[in-house]
């Protein structure tokens, strides 16, 4: 995940200074074809590229409209794929037309023309990282993971259809999302494997007499072997 931040200062939503405790993710897509992260988030800062027409979203009401996501994901100018965090995690967002703004971190994934393959895979990939991440910071399980369509009809927010009229034409789901979350996160949580140490043995001899061997190991434990031990086989 490329995770950058650019707080929407500007936008009604910030400025409402609301917080809430976040208990899981509502992902998001943006339902317009502009896969450009400048058309949402702005101003340029050198590697989102500028957005000619000042329509992003770091302004009062964006379209007139009362709208605030946590996160966006799309492409920067140089056409790399990348988060920008847009909110704090724990503000209270207007991304769910409904009672999930009081309970989840909202993001949108910017759609193109919802036909693209690698785009599609590098978008999806990228969400599932910023999934990951929020579940570390919070918490979170993959089952506190819903998009918006699965969000309306938990009557937690409004009717769309994101990002189900999307996922599905590339062969993923909800459930596919939430099983390659749950994947990833076993991975990250997987606890280091203890470094094995190397030992490299050394034998100083074999003696049938044992005062022989015994002087042998008197001698080595004065040079500093004191580690050295007779062994009987
Ligand atoms: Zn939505």
């Amino acid at each position: 995940m490329k995770l950058r931040k650019l707080l929407l200062t500007n936008n009604a939503c910030f400025e409402a200074g609301k917080t809430i405790t976040p208990k899981g993710i509502m992902v998001h897509s943006t339902g317009a074809n502009n896969p450009w992260l400048k058309r949402y988030v702005g101003p340029d800062d050198g590697l989102l590229g500028k957005n000619q027409y000042n329509n992003h979203w770091n302004q009062d009401k964006p379209g007139g409209r009362q709208v605030c996501v946590h996160a966006f994901i799309g492409k920067l100018a140089d056409g790399s794929i990348a988060t920008y965090q847009t909110l704090p995690w724990n503000h209270r967002g207007w991304h769910a037309g409904g009672t999930a703004n009081d309970t989840h971190i909202g993001f949108e994934t910017c759609e193109d023309g919802l036909t693209d393959a690698s785009y599609f895979s590098a978008v999806y990939k990228e969400a599932v990282e910023l999934c990951v991440y929020l579940c570390k910071l919070y918490g979170f399980s993959e089952k506190d993971i819903i998009c918006h369509s699965e969000g309306y009809k938990l009557g937690i927010a409004s009717n769309h259809a994101d990002v189900m009229h999307w996922f599905p034409k590339h062969g993923k789901s909800m459930d596919t999302f939430r099983a390659d979350v749950k994947k990833l996160l076993i991975i990250e949580n997987k606890p280091a494997e203890p470094v094995k140490k190397k030992y490299y043995r050394v034998q100083i001899g074999a003696y049938s007499d044992k005062a022989n061997a015994e002087a042998q190991l008197t001698k080595a434990k004065k040079a500093g072997f004191t580690d050295a031990f007779i062994k009987y086989d």
